[in-house]
């Protein structure tokens, strides 16, 4: 065929898609401890949201955006994150207003487009799982979204995960940081790879973020923003840190860290995986605080504190973990119906059955019994139902519970007219078996 998916787009096939729901389920698990509701927000955005808040400088705005103009010769773009839309969302919808609780937390689990070159843990189309809190400018807040995206990595039985924190400050120290950052940076710009000479005066901080090589050499050395935080931000960045001892989360502080996207202060962060799942790549969530961002869309002030993690690269920490996935739900019915003349009265009986709750399976080839009884194994039905000629003549069905292999037959009038599940529960969990064996020791 001549048709293939766009590049860096991945088809989720129904075989690995509970795992999907999966993860995600226990994210809403936990995320409702933390009494975190759900966003949906459209795929696509105005430009502009994402130049002014993720920044022209960064990454994702100057190189991976999947923009567009629309027919109305409108300025679009794929949505490449998303705190921006939520916080667009937020002021447009006046969820700061007096009747919504404070802070005021929500979580998405949505797809997210960046036009990157794909490898392994790098996609064009990917997933993200995200929480973002609105309305707190505690360390507190700081602390317990940090723990609750460990929470679930936890939940979910990964281990060997690094917490990586750093601080960048408020306006004030970013400032003053900046000022030694060029000063640091100026006598070897040459050195300095094209896309960070840029940088260098622009946005001196994206600098530290390149993952050109020669850039990280010179980086290493640079000054420490650390050194440069206001008494607020230190304060902030302190207590942080005691309260993350306080609950035992470990961490480290690289003092290098600053994110790709330009709307973070004070608190940032990464969890780190040691597995080498993909690559050289090893962040599966990062996130922070972003105090400006409400107010750069329009909204009143308001101090908040989010994360993202990619499900794709999730999923492979999971896989390279060998963490095994519970097993999917089994099929309670297969009917056999052997003949063609048993093919509207199959259609009835699972149909039945269907309706009272349960799952039901059937043949739809006329197979010969054996290759359907072959299916039934395979689809772990708990229950076979066969009907044939003479099961047919008698309205009756045989009743075979896969487990004990006891058999029995049911009246396609009782199947029909009595609750189907209440027969199917009754005949599971039938004594016979249980009784049969103690008898041997009268
Ligand atoms: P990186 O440094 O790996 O490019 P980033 O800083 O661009 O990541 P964020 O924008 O902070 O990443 O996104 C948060 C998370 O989303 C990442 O930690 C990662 O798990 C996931 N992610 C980001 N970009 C991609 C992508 N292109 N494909 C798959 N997952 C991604
Ligand atoms: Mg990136």
């Amino acid at each position: 065929m001549a048709f293939q998916r766009p590049k860096g787009t991945a088809d989720i096939l129904p075989i690995d898609s509970a795992k999907w729901q999966y993860v995600e389920e226990i994210a809403r698990v936990v995320f409702s401890d933390y009494q975190f509701k759900e966003i949906r927000t459209p795929i696509f955005e105005n430009y502009d949201l994402f130049s002014r808040s993720v920044g022209e400088t960064s990454d994702i705005v100057s190189k991976e955006m999947y923009d567009f103009y629309d027919k109305g010769e409108r300025h679009m773009a794929l949505r490449p994150e998303g705190t921006a839309p939520i916080v667009r969302a937020y002021v447009e919808n006046k969820l700061y207003g007096p009747e919504h609780t404070k802070p005021f937390k929500v979580f998405y689990a949505e797809p997210m487009f960046r036009y990157e070159r794909p490898q392994g843990g790098r996609m064009r189309e990917f997933h993200q799982i995200g929480v973002e809190v609105f309305g707190s400018s505690n360390p507190a807040t700081d602390v317990e979204t940090m723990a609750l995206a460990m929470d679930f990595f936890n939940e979910l039985g990964l281990s060997n995960l690094t917490l990586v924190i750093n601080s960048l400050g408020d306006t004030q120290s970013r400032n003053a940081y900046r000022e030694a950052l060029i000063s640091y940076l100026e006598p070897q710009v040459e050195a300095l790879s094209e896309d960070s000479q840029t940088r260098l005066y622009k946005n001196p901080l994206r600098v530290l973020d390149s993952k050109d090589k020669k850039d990280q050499a010179i980086i290493k050395d640079a000054p420490s923003i650390l050194d440069y935080l206001s008494e607020s931000s230190r304060k902030h960045f302190e207590t942080v840190k005691e309260m993350l001892d306080a609950l035992h989360i470990s961490y480290t502080i690289d003092s290098n860290m600053v994110r790709g996207l330009d709307y973070y202060n004070d608190t940032i962060f990464e969890i780190m995986t040691e597995e080498k799942a993909f690559g050289s790549i090893t962040t599966i969530c990062a996130g922070g605080r972003y105090n400006g961002l409400v107010e750069e869309v329009g909204g009143p002030e308001t101090p908040a504190f989010g994360f993202g993690l990619g499900v794709e690269r999730l999923l492979l920490t999971l896989e390279a973990q060998q963490i095994e996935f519970p097993e999917e739900d089994t099929l309670d019915v297969y009917v056999v119906g052997i003949g063609e003349e048993t093919n509207l009265e199959t259609l009835k009986i699972v149909q039945a059955i269907r309706s009272s709750g349960l799952s039901a399976e059937r043949d739809y080839l006329n197979r010969k019994p054996k290759a359907q009884f072959k299916t039934a194994a395979k689809l772990k039905a708990k229950v076979v139902l066969t009907l044939g000629e003479e099961e047919l003549k008698n309205k009756e069905i045989n009743f075979k519970v896969m487990k004990t292999g006891k058999e029995s037959k049911v009246s396609l009038q009782d199947l029909y007219e009595d609750d189907f599940e209440r027969i199917f529960n009754l005949k599971i969990s039938d004594m016979t078996a249980f009784n049969e064996f103690f008898k041997k020791d009268e």
